[in-house]
C-alpha cells in the first residue's frame, strides 16, 4: 500500500497550480526503489511488489488519495526574471506524513507535459534521473540537507536532447517543493492574500515557531530564518566542493533542502573559480560564488514578502535590508563552523580563519584534490607518518609542508587525544564523493549498455560515504587525465 495522503498543497487556493495527472508511458521499468526511503515514509515495503512499484512510479497508475498538481511559480535563471515556469515536467502526488511526523511531497519528475511545459516535451532523459538520485542521495549520506530519490523507472519512450535518449521518471521526496520563485510567482502579480496565505503554509510547515510570533514580526523572522538555513545549507556545500550549477532563485527551495541536482559535480583539484555547467557561460553559479548567490537569492525572496512585512514601504525596505545585510557574517560562522570541523578543531581561536584560508591556498597552488586532502589530514592528526600520503596530493611540498607544521601546532591545543581528533575528522570529511567521471560512467553503462551494475556498485558506495570500504579504494581516487570530466549537462 502507499502511505496514506495527507493533502496540504491541493487544498490551497486554485491559482497556486495546475490540476494535472501524469500521463501514462508505453512500456515501464524499475530500475530503482529506495527501501529504507520507502519504510521511512511509512510504506509497507515487503508489501510493495516491483509490478507495483512500477505502476506507482511511472505515473501509470495514481495512488489512492493523491490529487496530482503542476506547482506554479517563477523565478531568475541566470539573474533575468520570467514571470511563470512552473513544473513543466514534475507532479506532485501529494503529501504524506512520515515516520518521524513530517510532511513529505512526493512527486513525480518526468511525468508529461503540463500546462507549464511552454516548448517543453515533460519528460526526463535517463542520464539525469540518474545522475539526481546518485547525487541527492549521497549528499543525503553526507548529512547535508537534500530532497531524497524514491524511485526511477524507465519509461520505454525515447526523449531528444540532441541525441535520443531512454525517457525516465525520478520520484522526488521533499520536505515541500515551494520555492523563492513560487513567492516571486505571486508578488509578479501583485497577489499580496496569496503571498500571506503561502507565508503562513511555509511557516506551519518549516518554521511553527514562528507562527506564535505578532503579524508585524512574523513576515521578516522568516526571511531571517530561511536565509539562515541558506547559509548553512551553502556552507555545507562548500565544505564538500559541491558546485549546484543552476542556483536560480526556482531551484531554491524554502525549506533549506538541495534541490534540483542538473549539472551539478563535485570539484576535484581545489579551485574556487571551478564551473562545470555547459550553460553557465559567464561563470555566474562558479563555486566561490555560491555563497553570495545565496545572498541574492534570498533577497530576491524578501522583495516578495515587503507588502507583509510593513504596511510602509520605505520601512519595509529598510527592515529587510538590515536582515539580508546580516547575511556575510551569518554565512561566514557558518562555513568557519564546517571547516573548523573539517581540521579536527573544537575550540574556536582567532586564527583559524586564516589558517584556513593558508591550506585553500596551498590547495589551489598545488592543485591538490579537495576530497582527499581532509581525508589524508585525518591520517596525518593520528600518525605524522602518513604525511607523505597528503604531501604526494599537492603539485609541490613546500607550502603544504610549511602548513602542516602550523597545524600541527594549533593542534597542540586541542584537549581530545590525536586518535579522537582523527575520528572527529573522519566522521565529517567524506572519502567517497559522486566523483564526477564515477557518475558519467555509470550514467554512460546505463543508457548505451542497458547495464545498471555500475548505478549499483555506485550507489552502493555513496551510501557510505565517511567509512574506508575495502576493495573500494578506486571509487575515492579522483579522474585520471583521460577520465576528467570538463562540461556537465542538465
Ligand atoms: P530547471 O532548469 O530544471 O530548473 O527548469 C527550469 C524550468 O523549465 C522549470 O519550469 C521546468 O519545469 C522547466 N522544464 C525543464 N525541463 C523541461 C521539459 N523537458 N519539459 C518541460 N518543462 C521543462
Ligand atoms: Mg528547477
Ligand atoms: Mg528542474
Amino acid at each position: 500500500m502507499f502511505p496514506t495522503f495527507s493533502l496540504r498543497y491541493a487544498r490551497l487556493p486554485d491559482r497556486f497550480y495546475e490540476r494535472f495527472e501524469p500521463v501514462p508511458v508505453s512500456t515501464p521499468r524499475l530500475l530503482a526503489f529506495n527501501r529504507p526511503l520507502a519504510e521511512a515514509l511509512g510504506f509497507d515495503v515487503a508489501a510493495v511488489d516491483e509490478q507495483q512499484a512500477t505502476e506507482w512510479f511511472s505515473g501509470n497508475t495514481i495512488p489512492p488519495g493523491a490529487e496530482p498538481l503542476a506547482m506554479a511559480y517563477a523565478g531568475h535563471q541566470f539573474g533575468a526574471f520570467v514571470p511563470r515556469l512552473g513544473d513543466g515536467r514534475a507532479v506532485l502526488l501529494g503529501e504524506v506524513i512520515d515516520r518521524q511526523g513530517q510532511l513529505r511531497d512526493i512527486q513525480l519528475k518526468g511525468a508529461g507535459r503540463t500546462p507549464f511545459s511552454r516548448g517543453g516535451d515533460g519528460r526526463a532523459p535517463l542520464g539525469p534521473v540518474l545522475r539526481e538520485y546518485l547525487v541527492s542521495e549521497a549528499m543525503h549520506a553526507m548529512g547535508i540537507p537534500t530532497t531524497r530519490s524514491l524511485a526511477a523507472v524507465t519509461t520505454g519512450e525515447r526523449v531528444f536532447r540532441g541525441v535520443p535518449q531512454p525517457g525516465a521518471i525520478l520520484t522526488r521526496v521533499a520536505a515541500s517543493h515551494i520555492r523563492a520563485g513560487t513567492f516571486q510567482y505571486f508578488a509578479a502579480r501583485g497577489d499580496v492574500d496569496a503571498l500571506r496565505e503561502l507565508a503562513g503554509h511555509v511557516i506551519e510547515r518549516h518554521y511553527p515557531v514562528l507562527g506564535d510570533l505578532p503579524e508585524g514580526e512574523r513576515y521578516l523572522a522568516l526571511v531571517e530564518a530561511v536565509q539562515e538555513r541558506q547559509a548553512a545549507l551553502v556552507a555545507k556545500w562548500m565544505g564538500v566542493g559541491f558546485i549546484h550549477g543552476v542556483m536560480n532563485t526556482d531551484n531554491m527551495a524554502i525549506s533549506g533542502e538541495t534541490i534540483d541536482y542538473g549539472p551539478c559535480a563535485f570539484m576535484e583539484a581545489y579551485d574556487p573559480r571551478t564551473v562545470f555547467s555547459s550553460i553557465d557561460e559567464g561563470g555566474r553559479y562558479a563555486y566561490t560564488n555560491q555563497p553570495w548567490i545565496a545572498q541574492w537569492n534570498v533577497a530576491r525572496f524578501a522583495e516578495t514578502l515587503l507588502p507583509l512585512i510593513d504596511d510602509e514601504k520605505e520601512r519595509a525596505i529598510e527592515r529587510a535590508t538590515a536582515v539580508i545585510n546580516a547575511y556575510p557574517a551569518r554565512y561566514e560562522a557558518e562555513w568557519l563552523a564546517v571547516m573548523r570541523a573539517k581540521l579536527g578543531f573544537e575550540r574556536e581561536e582567532e586564527g583559524d580563519r586564516a589558517l584556513v584560508e593558508e591550506l585553500l591556498e596551498a590547495m589551489r597552488i598545488g592543485r591538490a584534490d579537495f576530497t582527499l586532502t581532509f581525508c589524508r589530514l585525518g591520517d596525518v592528526a593520528e600518525s605524522a607518518e602518513a604525511d607523505s600520503s597528503l604531501v604526494e596530493l599537492f603539485e609541490q611540498a613546500n607550502t603544504i609542508e610549511a602548513w602542516l607544521a602550523r597545524w600541527r601546532e594549533r593542534l597542540t591545543r586541542e584537549t581530545a587525544d590525536p586518535g579522537v581528533i582523527a575520528a572527529r575528522m573522519r566522521a565529517v570529511n567524506p572519502l567517497y564523493i559522486p566523483r564526477n567521471h564515477r557518475v558519467e560512467q555509470a550514467l554512460a553503462a546505463a543508457i548505451d549498455e542497458d547495464d545498471f551494475a555500475p548505478f549499483e556498485e555506485l550507489r552502493a558506495v555513496l551510501a557510505r560515504p565517511f567509512e574506508e570500504q575495502p576493495g573500494r579504494e578506486a571509487y575515492t581516487q579522483p579522474a585520471s587525465q583521460q577520465e576528467r570530466v570538463f562540461r556537465t549537462f542538465c
